[in-house]
């Protein structure tokens, strides 16, 4: 085998991958599945053995040369941070996972949770999809790499943290350590947008979402005063009904809407390929500002989403007795902040459509949209070409994720990160992320594996 090029070049990757090989990788995606990383809220709420047992029992048994020939550094609590030297350290590469999922309530699954079997063509259990799918592409990838004696072009660093579900520190720290040995990725891949069939109303066939960038997200608690005292003799509003007065108000008074510079590029790359009544329609959106951007909201509430900053009032309290006049009431609300707009200006939206001074806001977390990575970027068009090569039929497209995912962090020292989760996927699996019946096509496994090699590991 030429050492110098990637083993996986050109490859239809159900050709390649032969079956044993297959087998082999839904196996070993099937037995990290059943090692139940749990992260929790709650201080001390996941179990740290189940954590370590996973990181230095199960990882080094499943994928050995990994082991014995990558730097591996353990950082914070649960971060792993690996380095695969390359011939050149200019252009260093990241792909990204988190290992940690979410709890289950077992009783509602058709299948074990934490059973990692095939049934029907689908490897069940939490995390496969979201995303213990993405590790494991990515060791499999490397794993066979060292097999074959690929030696990558540039550094290659795997960066998995055990506390993205809970939006742990682990992330930052990964990127505080390589900013501090002045490491400019070249291209940082994560968890993103998948392969779907009818993603746009009209659009034949399947379209492969590339996330170029995501939106912010805070939550923010409003708190209205009360006097307290006995709820015999109430004032006219309790602290209850300024706050939601205040909650209908600050629901009612919608943000601009506006194209972020993705959606118009997502926008223009779908127009040429799609049949002459949608081109016309789609440049009428592209072209018409806010009311496209509206229209286009009508037509999709997912696309609308990014075009928009978003307000979802999500948590109440008031009183701890139905007797008792609250001493003060509060709401959290989970705004998504869409690229043009900015914490500040959520804040400033907000005082506004609420119209009432003694109401105060606090932010509890929260960060802002991040860049928007350019699609003429040689890391963008690597990933789109590997991408083409896996679905020549399909229709990729760069998007905004309305969702967030730990690559934000490491906008910080790279201008190319991008999110892409490269598999087909249903809408009843994308409704089992974080729900009951977890589970992904084994043809999605392979699908993943086979986009990291196509990426040929080096840029
Ligand atoms: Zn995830």
């Amino acid at each position: 085998m030429d050492a110098q090029k990637p083993a996986w070049d050109n490859l239809d990757y159900k050709a390649a991958m032969e079956a044993p090989e297959a087998a082999g990788v839904l196996e070993r995606l099937g037995r990290l599945i059943a090692c139940p990383t749990v992260s929790s809220h709650e201080p001390g709420g996941a179990d740290q053995a189940v954590f370590a047992h996973f990181r230095e029992d199960l990882l080094p048994s499943l994928y050995p040369l990994i082991h014995r020939h990558l730097r591996r550094e353990q950082v914070g609590d649960t971060g792993l941070l690996y380095l695969w030297k390359g011939r050149s350290s200019d252009q260093p590469i990241v792909l990204m996972s988190h290992y940690d999922v979410v709890p289950v309530d077992a009783a509602t699954w058709t299948h074990p949770p934490f059973g990692g079997e095939i049934h029907d063509g689908q490897l069940w259990g939490r995390g496969s999809l979201d995303t213990k799918v993405t590790l494991c592409a990515v060791l499999e990838a490397v794993e066979s790499g060292l097999a074959a004696g690929f030696e990558p072009e540039n550094d290659l660093y795997l960066s998995f943290a055990g506390d993205e579900e809970v939006i742990g520190l682990t992330a930052p720290a990964i990127v505080d350590l390589l900013a501090s040995r002045g490491i400019r990725p070249a291209l940082v891949l994560d968890e993103g947008g998948a392969v779907l069939s009818g993603a746009f109303p009209g659009v034949p066939g399947r379209v492969a979402m590339i996330g170029v960038a995501e939106k912010g997200m805070i939550d923010l608690e409003l708190t209205a005063p009360g006097g307290g005292g006995h709820a015999s003799v109430p004032p006219r509003h309790t602290a209850v009904g300024r706050l939601a007065q205040a909650v209908v108000r600050a629901e009612r008074k919608h943000m601009r809407r506006a194209y972020p510079r993705t959606v118009r590029d997502m926008l223009a790359t779908l127009a040429p390929q799609v049949p002459a009544s949608m081109r016309i329609l789609l440049r009428l959106l592209r072209l018409t500002g806010p009311v496209g951007a509206w229209l286009l909201g009508r037509l999709n509430p997912q696309l609308g989403a990014m075009t928009r900053t978003t307000f979802a009032f999500t948590r109440l309290s008031g009183s701890p007795q139905a007797n008792v006049l609250p001493s003060e009431a509060s709401a959290v609300v989970n705004v998504r902040i869409r690229q043009g707009d900015s914490i500040d200006r959520v804040l400033r939206h907000l005082k506004r459509a609420v119209r009432d001074p003694g109401i105060s806001f606090r932010i509890l977390q929260g960060n802002e949209p991040s860049p928007e990575t350019a699609i003429d970027s040689p890391a963008y068009r690597k990933v789109l070409d590997a991408t083409s090569r896996i679905w020549p039929d399909a229709i990729a497209l760069p998007y905004l994720m309305v969702a967030c995912t730990d690559s934000r962090h490491f906008c910080r020292i790279s201008d190319y990160v991008l999110r892409f989760s490269a598999m087909e996927i249903t809408a009843d699996q994308l409704a089992s992320i974080h729900n009951a019946d977890e589970r992904i096509s084994t043809d999605a496994v392979l699908q993943r594996v086979a986009l990291y090699k196509e990426l040929g590991l080096g840029l």
